[in-house]
């Protein structure tokens, strides 16, 4: 009993601290922005920039405690700042654990969860406290509402009708943002197949397998076996393929991918990630391995944060795109910034005509830039959502 009474009083004591702290100061010290000079953008930049279908395959903004359709002073995303870069197509990943002490290298899959505090904190229902699920449903209902409040901001992408009406609203000049709801990690099902089409039921089109550690589908790239897919992994694998589900394989391990490869003709996605020959951090995957997603037809969002691309600056970044193009080709390589997902960054989504300008700077055809800024994820996307919502 006394232990019980010990560990109560420490989490009394943390969520206290929490709610003193307030979920605006929590969030604030996870998701910075570098001080930095307002970014100079030419008017051919900007006019090209403004000419763009721009996308982006990864923000955690729905964990946190903001009000998505209102500008904030903190964090990376919100619709305002959306719109402001002329984004259309934006995809929100829904972080539901990640463990205490997280690092690229390795994370004990039994780690207290940090999510947990999170819930508490930012006061979720009762039912997040415990079911991973219900976190994801929580985040997905997020945009669900403001889809309600704000129908002509934001439509769900739960097929390709939903795309075409996002992509003929903005021919329009209606800013409309297509948001594509994703998992990070498929601990988000609780260990039941079922859950998949919970989650599909809420408009979840994306499905990351891993987060920073091994979980029931077998390893994570942060984990500490490097192993491959579980026999539940390839079970969920297959059952996604089925529904005709997009796979997100960021975070997970080598092998893992591998096994994915082999039994998956699906085009996979590494919705937040870098190279390893530019960047060589635990965060990267190998070279070889990213070749092989590209010759499946996969999409590979690079991130903007220190361990995918080494150097954070908008050069640094259009040097990881530069390699990746070279590596795999420009019909592969997309943006997957990783904002609001507890990274410190070079800008917010606002500034994002800055690497339109970088790109010009460093000499990519506007082919090539029209691709990697969201063309590739507009093309990807007509292909990979259902043809109705069902
Ligand atoms: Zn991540």
């Amino acid at each position: 009993m006394r232990w019980i009474l010990i560990v109560s009083l420490a989490i009394v004591a943390v969520v206290v601290v929490g709610f003193s702290i307030g979920p605006g100061r929590l969030e604030q010290s996870l998701n910075q922005v570098l001080d930095h000079a307002p970014y100079a953008i030419s008017s051919e930049a900007k006019s090209l920039h403004a000419d763009l279908v721009v996308g982006d395959l990864h923000t955690d903004s729905t964990l946190w405690a903001r009000d998505l359709t209102q500008r904030a002073d903190r964090g990376h995303v919100d619709l305002p700042r959306l719109r402001e870069a002329n984004v259309a197509l934006q995809a929100f990943t829904f972080v539901t654990r990640s463990p205490r002490g997280q690092n690229y290298e390795s994370n004990d899959a039994d780690a207290p969860d940090n999510i947990t505090l999170v819930a508490l904190i930012q006061r979720w229902p009762v039912a997040t406290w415990s079911s991973l699920t219900e976190r994801a449903l929580l985040q997905a209902r997020k945009l669900a509402q403001i889809e309600s409040d704000e129908p002509r901001s934001l439509r769900v992408l739960r097929s390709r009708q939903d795309l075409d009406d996002v992509m003929r609203a903005r021919a329009e000049g209606v800013p409309m943002i297509g948001a594509l709801l994703g998992i990070e990690g498929a601990h988000a099902l609780d260990g039941s197949l079922g859950n998949i089409d919970r989650l599909r039921d809420a408009g979840v089109r994306m499905f990351g397998l891993h987060h920073f550690f091994d979980n029931a589908l077998g390893g994570s790239l942060h984990g500490t076996g490097g192993g491959g897919l579980s026999d539940f992994g390839r079970d969920v694998v297959k059952r996604l393929d089925d529904r005709g589900a997009i796979i997100d394989v960021a975070h997970s391990s080598e092998q893992s991918v591998r096994d994915v490869l082999a039994m998956s003709d699906s085009p996979l996605v590494v919705s937040h990630t870098g190279f390893q020959g530019y960047c060589p951090t635990p965060r990267n995957i190998s070279d070889e391995l990213m070749q092989q997603i590209a010759i499946g037809g996969g999409l590979i969002g690079v991130g903007y944060w220190d361990a995918a691309v080494c150097k954070v600056s908008p050069a640094g970044i259009v040097g990881a795109i530069r390699y990746g193009i070279d590596l795999v080709g420009s019909d592969h390589v997309a943006l997957g910034s990783d904002y609001d997902g507890s990274t410190t960054v070079p800008f917010d989504t606002s500034e994002l005509a800055a690497l339109t300008q970088e790109m010009l700077n460093q000499g990519f055809s506007e082919d090539e830039i029209r691709k990697v800024m969201g063309g590739n994820v507009l093309r990807f996307l007509q292909k990979a959502l259902p043809v109705n919502g069902a």
